[in-house]
């Protein structure tokens, strides 16, 4: 490729997801915020679209072990297409790279092939909720990548968060060990089944700060 094609190609490229920064101060004087600071005073917060349109070569696929048993469906990374009936009635029409366009059995296999490259996939491959999700965020605090933040449509009573688990010689969030998801109720404070991710107040002001989630009070 010329220098001349690069040039051209680099400035006709599509720019990339648009960043939002928030800096969140939290005045605490002694009083209780709902939304306690473990670290930070204040945080720089920032989320970023997670892209999900990964490119396999054609004929990538595979036939994969079903949940509850029956005929295994097959999965084409290619196409980004499967066999199984939800795929089928749901997802057809999703375009390429958005939530709602990957069953269980797609998540599976990407997740097999792209390992720690994108780790996020074994989180929502055991979440069955992540195909409620209009839009998954990669949220960051400062430089670092908190957690994600999967985005239901309007309604929804819960959103998704996957974050990483903590390992015994973790000393901070976020942690080292695998990606697993949990729920935050999107009215109320708390998360389901009474499992928090690990750095759970940080994740919570990062939400509220970009404007993902409203249910905590911040004062
Ligand atoms: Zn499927």
């Amino acid at each position: 490729m010329s220098w001349l094609q690069r040039l051209f190609d680099a400035f006709t490229a599509p720019s990339p997801p648009s960043m939002t920064i928030v800096e969140i101060e939290v005045r605490t004087y002694g009083r209780k915020t709902s939304l306690a600071l473990s670290k930070f005073e204040s945080l720089r917060a920032s989320k970023k679209l997670c892209d999900l349109d990964f490119v396999f070569p054609m004929g990538t696929k595979k036939k994969i072990q079903p949940r509850s048993g029956g005929t295994w469906p097959t999965v084409d990374l290619y196409e980004q297409t499967c066999t199984c009936e939800r795929f089928t009635n749901e997802s057809t029409h999703a375009p390429r790279g958005s939530p709602k366009r990957f069953c269980r059995h797609l998540l599976v296999y990407l997740a097999h092939e792209l390992g720690d490259a994108a780790p996020i996939l074994s989180g929502m491959a055991e979440d069955g909720y992540s195909r409620a999700h209009s839009a998954i965020f990669e949220i960051y605090a400062g430089d670092q990548l908190l957690c994600w933040a999967g985005v239901p449509d309007s309604d929804a009573p819960f959103m998704s968060v996957y974050a990483h688990g903590r390992r015994k010689n973790d000393s901070q969030p976020p942690g080292t060990g695998n990606v697993r998801s949990y729920r935050l109720s999107m009215s109320g404070d708390r998360w389901a089944y009474g499992e928090a991710p690990y750095g759970a107040a940080t994740i919570k002001l990062a939400l509220a700060g970009l404007g993902i989630w409203s249910g905590g009070k911040l004062i």
